[in-house]
């Protein structure tokens, strides 16, 4: 059994950032560009019209000096019609938004400047067009005006958000390099697990780890992959971590302390799997065992996590031993690797524990901006209503004895 510190440190000197990967582009939302992002046409991808309208040609309007002009309207398109047909001087086309500029035309006259009731004139027929204001050129995007085709339009270490996804797409990228989804195999063992969906018989438990340990996975960005659940027998487990070892992570929950089924630590070993410790002192969660699967030709080996089964004790291992090792995989920067700790003003009593650090579910409140902390009622490792319900941990040190309202104590945030 070693200290929880000890046990930190261990998780981050074993995991270390993987290589970027080349992913679909709406895989790497919000994942930061490994190589940038080069375009693959003009935007405008051609001269477009920006207005509905008459594209026309500049010369008609030139000494117009906003009296009316009429024109024969040659050709109708909309958005997505192209034409051969060259506009003329005295024609021009009627044009919606989107639609490429046709051969010969220059600007477009909106349609709000059709005047006697020529607006919804179209080929064969005759418009009036009054513009007041016309400048040569006006209402039409021109190609290439936002970026040419072979532009870097997003620079490596970029952060892929909506605005730079909708820009990749234009560019047509269809898949990027960029930092890399951690794949998290996940786990359940234990005879006694029913999935979710099923009524459980009497002696059956829900498998609640195994939804939970998907969304915390979700919630870091990376990418859960589910094995469902395997039963205390070996041979079910063998296969299952087998499969499981293929992923940059494998979460598995149930059998590793020390009762007559907890196979797991010894399965690990047959399958390659090194451990790197198993049991911290900590409360909950005292059974976590943690070790890596080393690869030859210095691939970067699958993390292994054994978490206790009890469910709180699951979670409060994956935020405190599997949260930073995620991180460090995907590439994150070390303030990103543990969730943030401050001190805060207990409002309640609370009780420490004589052998081992206690981490108590807890509300965070403000007082004259300080933080406070105040323990909810809580029946320890299988009760996720009483976590459900915090914003953070408290943190007791080892060595038992009460702490009374008021007390300065440790919590760990943001939970
Ligand atoms: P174990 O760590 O296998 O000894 O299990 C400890 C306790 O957690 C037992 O009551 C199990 O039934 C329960 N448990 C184990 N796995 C799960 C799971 N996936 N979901 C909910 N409870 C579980
Ligand atoms: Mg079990």
């Amino acid at each position: 059994m070693i200290d929880l510190a000890e046990a930190l440190a261990l998780v981050e000197s074993t995991a270390a950032p993987l290589p970027p990967r080349r992913q679909r582009l709406l895989e790497a939302v919000g994942r930061r560009l490994a190589a940038g992002i080069v375009a693959d046409c003009d935007s405008p991808p051609w001269d477009r019209a920006m207005m509905d309208g008459f594209a026309v040609r500049n010369a008609d309007f030139a000494g117009a000096a906003g009296s009316a002009v009429e024109l024969d309207v040659v050709v109708d398109l909309a958005a997505g019609d192209v034409t051969q047909l060259v506009v003329r001087d005295g024609c021009c086309a009627r044009i919606m938004t989107g639609a490429p500029l046709p051969p010969g035309a220059e600007a477009v006259v909106p349609v709000e400047c059709a005047i006697d009731g020529t607006g919804s004139s179209h080929a064969g027929s005759r418009v009036r067009l009054v513009d007041p204001r016309f400048r040569v050129g006006q209402h039409v995007g021109r190609q290439g005006a936002a970026f040419r085709r072979g532009q870097e339009v997003l620079a490596s270490g970029v952060e892929l958000r909506a605005a730079e996804v909708g820009l990749a797409a234009e560019a047509g990228a269809t898949h990027v390099v960029a930092e890399p989804r951690v794949r998290v195999a996940i786990l359940q063992t234990g005879s006694e697990l029913v999935e979710c969906d099923r009524e459980p018989a009497f002696g059956q438990t829900r498998n609640s780890n195994g939804p939970m340990l998907a969304a915390a996975v979700s919630l870091l960005g990376g990418e859960p992959i589910p094995l469902g659940i395997a039963a205390d027998k070996p041979e079910a487990i063998r296969a299952a971590v087998a499969q499981g070892l293929a992923a940059d992570i494998l979460l598995l929950s149930g059998g590793v302390s020390a009762g007559d089924l907890d196979l797991v630590p010894e399965i690990f070993r047959q399958c390659g799997v090194e451990k790197v410790f198993h049991k911290v002192r900590l409360k909950p969660g005292k059974p976590v065992w943690f070790g890596r699967l080393v690869r030859g030709g210095g691939e970067a080996g699958t993390l292994v996590f054994g978490l206790p089964g009890n469910p709180a004790s699951s979670l409060v291992c994956f935020e405190l031993f599997v949260r930073p090792a995620l991180r460090i995989l995907a590439g994150r920067p070390r303030d990103e690797w543990h969730l943030p700790r401050s001190t805060a003003v207990l409002t309640a009593a609370t009780k420490a524990a004589p052998d081992r650090p206690v981490y108590l579910p807890c509300r965070i409140g403000r007082v004259d901006g300080e933080l406070t902390a105040t323990p909810l009622p809580w029946t320890g490792s299988s009760d996720l209503l009483g976590l459900a319900d915090a914003r953070g941990l408290i943190a007791l040190p080892a060595g038992g004895g009460r702490f009374e309202p008021g007390t300065e104590v440790e919590v760990v945030l943001r939970w």
